[in-house]
């Protein structure tokens, strides 16, 4: 199979969930190489820091042998350009992503347009998943132990306070 050189999967990762773990794995085997970048977006406001998030990323993909892990604060296409990629990765997980993404994808395109985004859909059973889900229940101490990879979970517990599983009926 005819395999691309070189992708870009740019993210918040505030933190990287078992949902974005799934992207990488899979766009790992479409190109040659791929840089997981963690982004510092002024308009947000992280839970993690850079280096957190970064550090979390690098643990959770250290299999991965043609994966790369970076973080930057400039423009994603000017970012892109300058690491010698040509492809932008962003996963889509419902309609509700869809208008954001193709707002992005398209004045991307305009500022570069020798720079493609290409969008890959999620697996079915993370679709419902979200950084901003993990955190809320991590919050309130509930076990994210299957929703996000056992570096993530352990500094989840670090901020918030050990995860509790739900006690169900008769437990
Ligand atoms: P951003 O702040 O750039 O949206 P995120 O860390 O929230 O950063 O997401 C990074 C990328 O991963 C985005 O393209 C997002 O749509 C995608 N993504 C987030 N959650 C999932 C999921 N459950 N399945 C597939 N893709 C996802």
């Amino acid at each position: 199979m005819k395999t691309l050189p070189k992708a870009v999967y740019p993210g918040s990762f505030d933190p990287l969930h078992n949902g974005h773990l799934d992207v990488i794995e899979r766009i790992s085997g479409m190109f040659d190489e791929v840089t997981v970048t963690v982004f510092v977006n002024a308009s947000k406001t992280a839970l993690f820091s850079a280096d957190e998030r970064t550090a979390m990323v690098k643990a959770a993909t250290e299999h991965i042998p043609n994966l790369h892990v970076d973080q930057s604060q400039d423009l994603l296409v000017r970012y892109v350009r300058q690491i010698g990629a040509r492809v932008i990765v962003r996963g889509l997980r419902a309609v509700l992503d869809f208008d954001y993404e193709f707002q992005f994808a398209l004045m991307n395109k305009r500022m570069a347009p020798d720079i493609d985004t290409l969008f890959i859909l999620t697996s079915e059973h993370y679709s419902y998943l979200s950084s901003t889900i993990v955190k809320e229940l991590a919050s309130y101490g509930a076990d994210v132990a299957d929703l996000v990879p056992p570096a993530c979970q352990r500094r989840l517990i670090e901020k918030f306070g050990v995860g509790k599983r739900l006690e169900r009926d008769g437990e």
